[in-house]
């Protein structure tokens, strides 16, 4: 990986990119292939608001910041608060401290530049952080929403982030491990769920992606339920979904779990989520529609008469956010590529009595669907 100062030494981006792509930082690998939209957009300048894409491209932690990527040029702007992490995170960007609003100081710069044209991000600037760049840009300076572009290349994860989620994945698999075993009768969902949260950050993460989710019995029919005090009872099933972040990565993992012997009943309905869970994970291959494995799972469903439990989509795309591109869902003609990290968890929920959810954070690998989350969902009942 390049320091800061190499990197920017070498700041002619494309020629470099041409003569040294196998030491280029995934950062230069990323911008490379962001300035290929560029050009196809007719885009010479795109401001980055967004601190995860600011991440993603630059290395660059921070809440707060702007950058400016030119196809030649890239710039950094941060408060003071920010300058001695940018300076040590920022890779193949120049950094630049401002006291005096950062998307000011992207406005005079561009202008400095005789942009004509700049594209923003419309899905994360503010109306008043649009109007703030309009301020101190020169009127001849079109700035054009430029949509998702990032959140477009984010869609496909290069090895570096492949492997940040696979921890992500494994460390989350291991913590569920040993919490299960702490599953028994008169145990509180909200412990259970700090029991999670704590073993999380022993292991490493910097903390949970998402708050964790502990819904047993009746509760767990609300598929976004919160972790509550009430106990857990004999003859209850149980829905964890947990998810650590390690390296900014996410993972997301949900197993259900039954207190006590399981009736024909709960055995037939755990048996179809399953299966139906089977079914789309191994429909999650390049090429694939992304409609097609969410269709995956509700076939399989609705073979056991169960489709209309199954209240929300198969998955989503997880990486830097929790929720990403692509969404696996009814309608979604996308197509998966190889790099694509998805979850795909399928439930059924019914009301007054419980529900099921089991969920993977899965890799479209070369050879086919990889499961990350390896926990087992065979050892789902605790008596
Ligand atoms: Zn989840
Ligand atoms: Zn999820």
């Amino acid at each position: 990986m390049f320091s800061y100062r190499e990197e920017t030494q070498v700041s002619s981006f494309l020629f470099s990119a041409m003569h040294m792509h196998s030491r280029q930082s995934p950062f230069a690998k990323r911008r490379e292939r962001l300035w290929v939209l560029l050009e196809a957009l007719k885009l010479p300048f795109l401001i980055v608001s967004n601190p995860v894409n600011i991440f993603y491209l630059t290395g660059f932690r921070g809440s707060a910041g702007i950058a400016v990527l030119g196809l030649s040029e890239a710039f950094l702007w941060v408060d003071p608060r920010y300058i001695q992490q940018a300076r040590e995170q920022a890779h193949g960007v120049e950094v630049v401290e401002e006291k005096g609003g950062l998307l000011k100081a992207a406005g005079y710069w561009l202008g400095e530049r005789r942009a004509k044209v700049a594209g923003f991000e419309d899905g994360h600037l503010t109306c008043a952080g649009l109007r703030e760049v309009r301020g101190h840009v020169p009127s001849r300076v079109r700035l054009k929403p430029a949509g998702g572009l990032i959140e477009e290349l984010r869609c496909v994860k290069d090895t570096e982030e492949i492997e940040c989620i696979r921890g992500a994945a494994r460390l989350t698999s291991a913590v569920f491990a040993e919490v299960i075993r702490l599953v028994q009768p008169g145990v509180r969902e909200c412990d259970l769920a700090a029991e999670i949260e704590y073993r999380m950050r022993r292991g490493d993460a910097e903390g949970a992606a998402f708050e964790t989710i502990v819904a047993s019995g009746p509760r767990g029919a609300w598929p976004h339920a919160r972790a509550s005090s009430k106990l857990l009872n004999k003859s209850e099933l149980v829905i964890f979904d947990l998810g650590a972040i390690l390296s900014g990565y996410a993972a997301d993992m949900a197993r259900t779990v039954y207190v006590g012997q399981p009736t024909r009943r709960v055995r037939s309905l755990y048996g179809a989520v399953r299966e139906a869970q089977q079914r789309a994970v191994e429909a999650a291959r390049s090429g694939v529609q992304a409609r097609d494995v969410d269709g995956a799972a509700r076939k399989a469903l609705a073979r056991r008469g169960l489709a209309r439990y199954f209240t929300h989509s198969t998955g989503h795309g997880v990486g830097l956010e929790i929720h990403e591109k692509p969404r696996l869902g009814r309608g979604e003609r996308r197509r998966l590529a190889v790099g694509c990290v998805v979850t795909v968890e399928p439930g059924i929920y019914l009301e007054g009595w419980g529900g099921i959810r089991i969920e993977d954070t899965v890799l479209v690998g070369d050879s086919g669907p990889e499961v990350l989350t390896p926990a087992s969902k065979d050892d789902w009942y605790v008596v």
